[in-house]
């Protein structure tokens, strides 16, 4: 049963559920000792915010640890070693001082591997020699934007790679305090046909404030920008942002004045289960924005324990497609953070997929995966063939810091084991050369492509 159940006010007001006020929520009262000890131990470690609509509305409490959306959003047990939930337990119950707490969870936090891609140090463009903060730009027609205020989520998804920014860990060296330096940065790339938004979550600003980093670039001659697209999760968690929000109505007149600007909004929407479309707010979001003359489309990692089920995946696309909405991609979930309790072998990612792909007519056959965004670019996992004698994975990359290697096929060892790029090895002659290449290209990055 959905705790929604029972009735709530018709416009509620966002409020974050975090450790210091979770007790207070419903859900708390249905989960066992052993849940709450794993939110407030692990809680130290990794991000953890909610809010009352995913917990009351998307989590079904009688499904409790194994529902999807509570393993999405509350953090379990599983997501730290037993050795490090024991070091954060003891010196919780031991009572230890803050700063010896904190110099553990730091210890803990630094192991689970906070570089993901490279993205810190690679990507990040240059105008006159200076680094531009709050942007990237790894592939040519698409630049990165970051604003300042837009770096947290309604809720956070407790397998998210950008936890480490979440919690402090980096600064917020993806953090763009305003916007002139992304004008000037556009006007002197034309090849830039896509702008695109994301956080955190963009939209969890308020609308003026999202305002005013876009003014400028929609002020601005800018001939060769095509497309604005906003990355956002809200849809999802929160989507009451877009229809009883006090600034929901402004938030679609912005998009309906970029549009009327001749260009294309796509609201890149993170959806991760079908439940996430099952309420009537989350469809009237997407009734609202698709008015404005936007388009959404549906991006999500495959994630074990939300969705490694490919009829779920079926469902998603089919649903998404019913509402007006094109499906996009399926991720490999990142090498960060609680990897080791989402992930999956690239093989059974693959299989999902399929099966998924299968199940679902043409209209939702435009989404593309499994795709890892590893250091060199998106690799999709086009299959398992044998080629020459040998096991093989068939891959390519969807995009790629070099232009010129996207859509070439090219073969890694088949490894039934592998969870992510870099644990896989060429297969051929040919293949070492191109890994090579794209290790060329990814020079700096802190993880590095495994070469025989
Ligand atoms: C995925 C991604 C994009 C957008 O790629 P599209 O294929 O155009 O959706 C842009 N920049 C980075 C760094 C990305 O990972
Ligand atoms: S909504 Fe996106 S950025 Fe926010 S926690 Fe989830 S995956 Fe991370």
């Amino acid at each position: 049963m959905k705790l929604s159940s029972v009735p709530t006010a018709s416009a509620p007001r966002y409020r974050a559920i975090t450790r210091r006020n979770v007790a207070e929520t419903a859900l708390w009262a249905r989960m066992s000792a052993g849940q709450r000890r794993a939110v407030e131990v692990v809680s130290q470690v990794l991000p953890f915010r909610t809010n009352e609509y995913v917990l009351e509305a998307l989590v079904d409490a009688d499904r409790l640890p194994e529902d999807p959306m509570f393993q999405l959003t509350v953090p379990q047990p599983g997501m730290l070693s037993a050795g490090d939930f024991d070091t954060v337990d003891g010196a919780l119950r031991a009572g230890e001082s803050s700063e010896a707490l904190a110099a553990k969870v730091g210890a803990i936090r630094r192991k689970l591997n906070p570089h993901p891609a490279g993205q810190m140090s690679l990507n990040v463009p240059r105008l006159e020699g200076r680094a531009l903060e709050g942007m990237q730009h790894k592939y040519a027609q698409t630049l990165l934007y970051f604003p300042r205020q837009g770096q947290t989520c309604h809720a956070y998804c407790t397998f998210c790679f950008r936890w480490a920014q979440f919690v402090g860990m980096e600064g917020l060296k993806f953090a763009a305090r305003e916007s002139s330096d992304l004008v000037r940065y556009l006007g002197a790339h034309p090849e830039i046909s896509d702008l695109l938004i994301t956080g955190g979550d963009p939209l969890v600003m308020r609308t003026p404030l999202l305002e005013r980093h876009l003014a400028p670039v929609l002020e601005a001659d800018l001939p060769g920008l095509q497309n604005i697209r906003f990355g956002t999760k809200s849809v999802a968690y929160w989507p009451h942002r877009f229809v009883s929000d006090p600034d929901a109505d402004d938030l679609l007149r912005l998009f309906e004045r970029i549009i009327a600007q001749g260009r294309h909004v796509a609201v890149m929407a993170h959806y991760n289960h079908p439940v996430e479309l099952s309420t009537p707010i989350a469809r009237e979001a997407v009734r609202r924005i698709r008015n404005t003359g936007a388009q959404i489309r549906m991006q999500s990692p495959l994630i074990r324990r939300v969705n490694d089920d490919p009829a779920l995946w079926s469902e998603l696309w089919r649903t998404g497609v019913g509402l007006g909405m094109v499906p996009y991609y399926m991720f490999v979930e990142r090498d960060t953070g609680p990897r080791g309790y989402f992930e999956l072998p690239l093989i059974r990612a693959w299989e999902i997929f399929g099966e998924a792909y299968a199940g679902v007519s043409g209209l939702a056959r435009t989404v593309r995966g499994p795709s890892m965004s590893a250091t060199p670019g998106k690799v999709l996992i086009d299959g398992v063939a044998t080629v020459a004698g040998r096991r093989v994975f068939c891959l390519q990359l969807l995009q790629a810091r070099e232009g010129g290697a996207v859509r070439r096929p090219f073969f890694a060892r088949f490894d039934p084991q592998a969870t992510w790029f870099d644990q896989l090895e060429p297969a051929f002659a040919e293949d070492a050369e191109f890994f090579a290449r794209l290790e060329a290209h990814s020079a700096g990055a802190p993880r590095r492509l495994a070469l025989v």
